[in-house]
C-alpha cells in the first residue's frame, strides 16, 4: 500500500461508499489524466468510462481549459458575487442563455448540482407566493428520481436505498410512476406507446393543481436511477400539462446536458423549454465545481420590488460564480464550438448502437440501454422472467471491478453497469472501452474474475 492510499484509509471518508469495504479492498490512486484516460501511481493507464462520475466532456489536460484556468489565475482566484460582479460569470450567463432552450433569460449560479435544483425549488415555492398563490407548495417528482444529496434535493428523489433512512427530514412530495419503458408495466405497446405514464400526472394535476408549485423531472434519462429511458414524447407532454394546469416544470439537466444525449441539452430533443433548467456536472468540462440554475424573465420579475417588499431571493454560496470555474466553463463552450462536438457525436453514437445487440446476446444481459453518449447494461439472473441477482452478489460491482484489469474504469449502480464515455473519445478509444467492457462481462459469468466489491454503491 503506497502513502496515499495509507492516508486515505486513514483519514477519508468517501461518499456513497461503505467504509469497512473500502479499508479491506486494495485501490487505486489517480495521480494523473491524459486524454480520456486517468492514470494511477503505479502508471497504469485507464480508459475513463463514466467521465469522472459524468462530469468531463473534452477530455484531462485539455489545454484551452488549462490555459483558460491559468489566465483567469493570473487576475483573480475568487472574488463573492454579493454585492460585486466579476468578468466570466457575467460573459457565462450570456452564453449559457444563448445555448439553452429559448425563453431562459437568467443565471443563478451556485456550486453544484444538489444546490442548483435546492435554488429552483426554492424560487418556484416562492414565485407562487409573490403571484398571490401562496397555496402552490407541492412538488411532484418523478419514481426513482435522484436530484442530489442536500435535504431539499432528497426530498424530491426517490432512491429509496439512498433516500429511506432520512424519511422524516423530508418535505412532503407526490410521486409519479416512473417512466421507465423496459421496467414499464402499464402497455405492452412499446412502439406505439400512449404514454400512459404520462396520464397519472395529468390526474393529479387536473385534481389538486391549485396546491402543486412545481413538477421536477431528469428529462429523456434518469441517470442515477440506473440510466433509465423516457418513450418519446414523454417530456413534451408533461410541458405540455404543466403549461396548460399552471404548474411550474423544473428540469435537471445535471447528468443529461451539454451534449450527453446528441444534443446540448436534453430538453431540445422534445422542443422543450421548461421553467428552471438546472446545470453542474459537465458545465466547467469536468474542471472545477459550478452549477447554475437558469430560468424566465417571467419567474425573475416576479422577485422584482423594493426591498421592504420582501421579494428578495435570499439564497446564496460564498463560491457562487466563482471566476475561476467561469473561466474553465468557457473554455468548455470555445471547444464545443472549435471543435464541432455536437456534430461529432453522430459517429460516436452509432457505434455505441452498433455494440448494443451484441452485449445484449449476453445470457445475464437484460437490457442494453443508449440515449446519446450514454450506456447502460441492466443485468440479469434470467432474462425472460425478469429475475435480477441476489443483491449480496453484487454481480454489477464485479463486472466494473474486472473491467479494470482490462484498462477501464467503470462504475455500477445496483444491478446496472454503466458506461459514460466524454464526448471527445475517438471511435477507436470506444472501441477499446466497449472491447474491455465485454471481456469483463465474459470473465466474470465463465467464473474466471474474482468476485470482487470495493463498498462503493454508487
Ligand atoms: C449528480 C446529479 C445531481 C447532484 O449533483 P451534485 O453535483 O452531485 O450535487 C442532481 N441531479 C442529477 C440528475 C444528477 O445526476
Amino acid at each position: 500500500m503506497n502513502k496515499w492510499e495509507q492516508l486515505d484509509k486513514q483519514f477519508v471518508w468517501h461518499p456513497f461508499t461503505q467504509q469497512q469495504e473500502w479499508v479491506r479492498t486494495e485501490q487505486l490512486v489517480i495521480e494523473r489524466g491524459e486524454g480520456v484516460k486517468l492514470i494511477d501511481t503505479a502508471g497504469k493507464e485507464y480508459y475513463d468510462g463514466v467521465s469522472s462520475l459524468w462530469v468531463n466532456l473534452h477530455g484531462h489536460r485539455r489545454p484551452e481549459i488549462d490555459a483558460a484556468i491559468r489566465a483567469q489565475l493570473d487576475e483573480i482566484a475568487h472574488s463573492t458575487m454579493l454585492g460585486l460582479i466579476n468578468k466570466p460569470a457575467g460573459e457565462l450567463a450570456e452564453r449559457l442563455v444563448k445555448l439553452a432552450p429559448a425563453g431562459l433569460a437568467k443565471v443563478f449560479y451556485s456550486d453544484d448540482g444538489s444546490t442548483a435544483v435546492e435554488a429552483a425549488l426554492k424560487m418556484a415555492f416562492q414565485y407562487w407566493q409573490h403571484k398571490g398563490q401562496g397555496q402552490k407548495q407541492k412538488f411532484l417528482t418523478l419514481a426513482s428520481a435522484y436530484h442530489g444529496d442536500t435535504i431539499g434535493a432528497v426530498s424530491v428523489g426517490g432512491v429509496d436505498l439512498f433516500h429511506r433512512t432520512f424519511k422524516p427530514l423530508l418535505f412532503e412530495t407526490a410521486h409519479l410512476p416512473c417512466p421507465s419503458c423496459f421496467h414499464c408495466t402499464l402497455t405492452e405497446q412499446k412502439e406505439a406507446c400512449p404514454l400512459l405514464c404520462a396520464d397519472a400526472l395529468e390526474a393529479i394535476l387536473a385534481e389538486h393543481h391549485e396546491s402543486i408549485a412545481g413538477v421536477i423531472i431528469e428529462p429523456l434519462v434518469q441517470a442515477a436511477a440506473g440510466m433509465l429511458l423516457q418513450p418519446k414524447g414523454y417530456l413534451r407532454r408533461v410541458r405540455d400539462l404543466t403549461q396548460q394546469y399552471g404548474v411550474l416544470l423544473i428540469a435537471d439537466e445535471v447528468a443529461v446536458g451539454f451534449g450527453r444525449t446528441g444534443k446540448m441539452f436534453a430538453c431540445e430533443h422534445e422542443g422543450v423549454t421548461p421553467d428552471f433548467l438546472a446545470l453542474s456536472k459537465g458545465i466547467t468540462g469536468g474542471y472545477l465545481p459550478l452549477a447554475a440554475t437558469l430560468t424566465t424573465r417571467e419567474i425573475y420579475d416576479a422577485f422584482l420590488g423594493e426591498p421592504h417588499e420582501g421579494k428578495t431571493f435570499y439564497h446564496g454560496h460564498s463560491y457562487t460564480g466563482n471566476p475561476l470555474a467561469c473561466a474553465a466553463a468557457l473554455a468548455s463552450l470555445d471547444i464545443f464550438e472549435q471543435d464541432n462536438v455536437l456534430d461529432g457525436l453522430a459517429e460516436k453514437m452509432a457505434l455505441l448502437s452498433s455494440y448494443r445487440t451484441r452485449l445484449a446476446a449476453h445470457p445475464a444481459v437484460g437490457d442494453v440501454r443508449q440515449c446519446g453518449m450514454i450506456m447502460a447494461l441492466e443485468l440479469l439472473a434470467d432474462k425472460e422472467k425478469r429475475v435480477p441477482f441476489p443483491p449480496e452478489k453484487m454481480i454489477a460491482s464485479s463486472v466494473c471491478r474486472a473491467a479494470r484489469q482490462y484498462g477501464l474504469i467503470i462504475r455500477n449502480i445496483g444491478d446496472v453497469v454503466t458506461f459514460m464515455p466524454p464526448l471527445a473519445s475517438t471511435t477507436a478509444e470506444l472501441e477499446a472501452m466497449l472491447a474491455a467492457l465485454e471481456r469483463a462481462l465474459l470473465d466474470v459469468f465463465s467464473g474466471a474474475a474474482v468476485r470482487a466489491n470495493d463498498g462503493c454503491a454508487f
